[in-house]
Order: C-alpha cells, then structure tokens, then sequence
C-alpha cells in the first residue's frame, strides 16, 4: 500500500448536536474518500486529554477537553490519495472565518473551538490517532 493514503477524522460532538453527521458524512464521500472505519465514542476526560496531549500547554486546552468530552463524537479512518493534505483542505482553516468558502467548516463550524471535525495533520500524527481509535497499524 503507498504512503499517506489514510488520514484519521473526528466528527465532533458539535457536528452531533447540530444534526450534521449526514450533510458532513455526504461531503466527505462527494470528495472522494472512502470510510474504511467508524464508530460512535464518548470520550472521557483521559482520552480527551491523551489525544489532545500536544497541546496540554496552550490557553485553549481546558475548554478544548471540556467540548470534546460534552457529547457523543464519531472517528473515521479515510482512505484517499494523499489523504492527510486533501482532507485538510476540504475541512478548511481551525478558525471558520479564516475558512475558505465551500469547506466544511466554514459550511457548518460556529467558532475557532467549536469547529465540526478533526484531520490528522502529517502522516506520524495520522498513524498515532488511528492506532488510537482503531489499533489499528495502517500506512
Ligand atoms: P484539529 O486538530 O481538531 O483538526 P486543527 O488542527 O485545525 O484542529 P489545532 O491547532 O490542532 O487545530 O487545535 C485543535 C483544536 O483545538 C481545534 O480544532 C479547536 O477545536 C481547538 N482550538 C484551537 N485553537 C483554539 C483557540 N484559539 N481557542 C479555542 N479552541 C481552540
Ligand atoms: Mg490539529
């Protein structure tokens, strides 16, 4: 299997409680990505805060973990050619007014923490998160 074909996404409990799993999921295969696996979590605190970990040291943190264990959240594995990059493009920039038009965040997010979803961003983070969620070993 070539490199950099899978990325892993989070639907965050934003996304769930503004009823947009299906407007999201719809986006995600109209652009051309393949769910190879997902399921539905409820994080805790300690998964929040682990998954997260890179950033335990920025201002945003508490709340980050408070919101993403407020609710039920949806990781997926996708699968594309240059998965990581494309994926991140199609979510668009953390902060949905810095967003280009046509991303999914700036389609749906409300704010800088409250943003939709979550894109693996290189290829070593993408191998962690899906091992992860998923323990599973995928290039
Ligand atoms: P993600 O990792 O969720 O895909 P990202 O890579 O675009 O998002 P990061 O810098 O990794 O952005 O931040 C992780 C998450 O922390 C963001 O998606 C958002 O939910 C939250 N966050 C980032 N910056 C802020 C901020 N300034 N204030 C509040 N929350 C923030
Ligand atoms: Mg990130």
């Amino acid at each position: 299997m070539s490199k950099n074909n899978h990325t892993l996404a989070i639907l965050k409990p934003d996304c769930y409680r503004k009823k947009l799993i299906g407007k999201v999921i719809d986006k995600i295969i109209e652009a051309g990505f393949k769910i190879q696996k997902m399921k539905m979590v409820h994080l805790t605190k300690d998964e929040a805060e682990n998954f997260y970990e890179v950033h335990k040291n920025k201002d945003f943190y508490p709340e980050l973990i408070k919101f993403m264990t407020s609710g039920p959240a949806f990781p997926m594995i996708l699968e594309k050619d240059n998965a990581i990059e494309t994926f991140r493009e199609l979510i668009g920039s953390t902060d949905p007014n810095e967003a280009d038009e046509g991303t999914i965040r700036k389609l749906y997010a409300d704010n800088v923490r409250q943003n939709i979803v979550h894109g693996s961003d290189t290829e070593t983070n993408a191998k962690r998160e899906i091992k992860f969620f998923f323990d599973s070993e995928i290039d």
